[in-house]
């Protein structure tokens, strides 16, 4: 991470896969309450549920807006139902001392994820990081306009007036990071593995890495 300067910049943060690894258990929970909802709601099967929730998933950036967009689905009711599983420090896996790293970079920092705001909060609570961020931004905030969009970059930007040429996006999410690079942020993507797109910043293949 040697090439930026931390002095004074404004760090956007992803929260799932980004913060901590929802692979093992809370992917999963979602997962599984999503495709039941669909399968509830639009009565058709599992399989079809299952299809229909990755290719709203890939093409919208978000399970719900896809529901919202064809099938008039309430989103509050959507949230509620399938976020609503066990959510203890047991089930988030994350790096140690994650609150002392996020603590060292200096400048204002915020979330800004795809996922409804009260879950947010629980996962932040539990990773005792809730004092360290300016403000939350989650799907509700961002008026259903998730992640990759334009719309809801510039809610998060507008709302502080934040300029994007100071900003630095850390994300999981090769699309999202893309957008914040077309608006003029600096991008770190997390992920394992080797090698990266030109138009990535950095990477690094945990959060933990974030001050090596
Ligand atoms: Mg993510």
């Amino acid at each position: 991470m040697m090439q930026f300067s931390f002095f004074k910049k404004t760090w956007i943060f992803d929260l799932d896969n980004t913060l901590h690894d929802a692979g093992y258990y809370i992917y999963p929970q979602i997962n599984r309450l999503m495709t039941a909802y669909i399968v509830k709601y639009l009565e058709i099967d599992f399989e079809m549920a299952t299809d229909l929730r990755q290719r709203y998933w890939e093409k919208y950036g978000a399970t719900l807006i896809g529901l919202i967009k064809n099938h008039k689905i309430d989103p509050y009711h959507f949230l509620e139902e399938t976020h609503n599983f066990t959510l203890s420090s047991k089930h988030i896996y994350s790096v140690t001392r994650l609150r002392h790293i996020l603590r060292k970079i200096r400048g204002s920092k915020y979330i800004y994820s795809n996922a409804p705001y009260s879950y947010i909060k629980s996962v932040l609570r539990i990773l005792r990081l809730s004092n360290l961020f300016l403000d939350v931004f989650s799907i509700e905030n961002t008026k259903f306009n998730p992640k990759p969009s334009l719309r809801g970059f510039h809610t998060v930007l507008g709302k502080y007036r934040l300029n994007p040429a100071r900003c630095v996006m850390v994300e999981d999410t090769l699309k999202n990071l893309h957008t914040a690079k077309l608006m003029g942020m600096k991008t770190i993507w997390v992920s394992p593995g080797v090698g990266k797109p030109s138009w990535v910043d950095a990477r690094i293949s945990h959060i933990g890495n974030l001050i090596k």
